[in-house]
């Protein structure tokens, strides 16, 4: 990654030169949860989120201390949750109890790897329906799933606390979000995407460094010229990939005509559960293998403030909403150093059909079902509702602070990673590499989200392929 990465002009791994300052920590601005009436009876606003702390803490995320027992107290007491709710969450947090005592190693770690955390949560830590509506949404980032669908191992993996006797928290490496990442780009990974291209093809955009690709021209006209070494045809859709000896056959669809072309290698990087409809040939372990690649849906928002002085009279900069539609925002680094600035809101909804018991990759359907038939109209409602209920108090109004809202509805986002609880071997897990000239690539490959993931695997459908 950093020799590509330093072949574009970027150094993946150099420091900052200066922290940037942070306003939002001069002014004291922390977390908060919020309790909706829906699930909670009421809403309530509360400052501090101890647990979001507890699991930050327990991954060794930078600058989060674990709270205080005393914290923790304060905090559930002040929660809109029963007596008994607030003790076994607090007994939860304090991790001395083993709730799995007396069940030995190999049981207990199948226990771990095929049990639901919510189930966990309930049968096990006692803890009662609002306090498993807390504990929720905690996986959504990672793992587009909420508690009821992952593993107690996957809980465990990213922070999660399950209690005494438990193997310590470790990241599933394919989750793919590098903490130490310092590469950021105002138009995400199309600048990564424009910067190959401009390698590739020199002459597509003019620079003088490479940052000045967000705002370059792209020339569009050079990418597909004849006699060029390298020839990108944009909307080609692959319709049929044939391998036929050394050459590969593929069809593609362009311009309202049917094309085909001859070639010598083939790397297929789309979505690996379109792969066996594009080349039936492959053998019936490899489709079945692709076809179940079901990826997660999510969506992104990011919403455009004019000003901030909500969030700073609430002390706020990062809220957790357990079980409302959007259940992590937070403010991205801000424009300006006072609460009059201008700031970008970053806002995350996972569809993750709580509470059904389904499988990841029917949960996964059901969401994207679900977004596909949501209205922009609908979404937009509901992120000003939401707002306003969560920030009214602070003084915020939807109407006359939003400037400008963008929603992501990634509908086939995160790539699949095997589902332990159905019965999927995690360790064993591996995507077909592609058969004779066809490699196949892409993050779906890897079973991981991340852009690293998805070069990786263009670097190995290369290498496989013979010469
Ligand atoms: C909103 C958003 C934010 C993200 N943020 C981050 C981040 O901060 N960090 C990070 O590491 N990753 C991030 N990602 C994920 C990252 O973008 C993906 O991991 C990466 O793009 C995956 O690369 P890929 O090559 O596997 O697939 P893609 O980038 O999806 O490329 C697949 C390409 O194949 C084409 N294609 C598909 N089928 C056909 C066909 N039949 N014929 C011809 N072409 C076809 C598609 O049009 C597409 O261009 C983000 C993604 C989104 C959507």
């Amino acid at each position: 990654m950093r020799d590509l990465f330093a072949g574009l002009g970027l150094d993946a791994g150099r420091a900052p030169l200066a922290e940037p300052a942070d306003p939002y920590a001069a002014l004291g601005m922390g977390r908060a949860v919020f309790f909706d009436a829906d699930h909670f009876g009421r809403d309530q606003w509360l400052a501090g989120d101890p647990f979001g702390e507890l699991v930050d803490a327990r991954t060794g995320r930078q600058g989060d201390a674990a709270p205080d027992a005393a914290a923790l107290r304060r905090f559930l007491d002040a929660a809109p949750l029963p007596p008994q709710d607030r003790t076994a969450l607090a007994r939860l947090a304090d991790g001395s109890t083993d709730y799995l005592a007396g069940m030995p190693a190999a049981e207990r770690a199948a226990y771990l790897r095929s049990t639901r955390y919510a189930s966990f949560l309930r049968d096990k830590a006692g803890i009662g329906l609002a306090g498993q509506r807390f504990l929720r949404s905690r996986s959504n980032d990672a793992f587009a799933l909420d508690a009821d669908g992952i593993s107690v191992a996957d809980a465990i993996g990213i922070g999660l606390p399950a209690g005494a006797g438990m193997p310590a928290p470790v990241p599933d490496p394919r989750l793919g979000k590098s903490p130490a990442s310092r590469l950021w780009f105002p138009d995400g990974n199309a600048s990564l995407a424009r910067l190959l291209v401009q390698k590739l093809i020199p002459g597509v955009a003019k620079l003088a460094r490479p940052t000045d690709i967000i705002n370059a021209p792209f020339d569009y006209g050079r990418l597909d010229q004849d006699g060029a070494a390298v020839r990108l045809r944009l909307e080609a859709t692959a319709i049929a990939v044939d391998p036929d000896g050394p050459i590969t056959r593929v069809t593609y669809g362009w311009r309202g005509n049917l094309h085909r072309i001859e070639a010598r290698h083939v790397v297929l990087a789309g979505w690996n559960m379109m792969v066996p409809y594009l080349m039936p040939s492959l053998p019936a372990a490899q489709r079945d293998t692709l076809r179940a690649e079901v990826k997660a849906p999510l969506i992104y928002t990011k919403v455009a403030l004019d000003h901030w002085r909500a969030f700073a009279a609430l002390k706020t900069r990062r809220i957790h909403a357990p079980a409302m539609a959007y259940t992590d925002l937070w403010l991205e680094p801000p424009a300006g150093s006072t609460p009059g600035d201008p700031a970008v809101l970053h806002m995350l909804y996972v569809p993750t059909v709580p509470d059904s018991g389904m499988s990841a990759r029917e949960r996964f359907r059901a969401g994207r079902a679900l977004l596909l038939g949501t209205p922009f109209s609908e979404l937009e409602r509901g992120i000003r509702t939401q707002l306003d209920r969560m920030l009214g108090q602070g003084g915020f109004a939807a109407k006359d602070v939003i400037r400008a809202i963008t929603v992501n509805r990634w509908a086939h986002g995160y790539s699949y990673r095997p589902d332990t609880l159905a019965g999927e071997d995690s360790a064993a897990w591996t995507s077909p590499a592609g058969v004779g000239n066809v490699s196949l690539a892409g993050s779906d490959s890897a079973g991981s989200p991340s852009l690293t993931a998805a070069i990786a695997q263009g670097r190995r459908a290369v290498d496989r392929l013979p010469g």
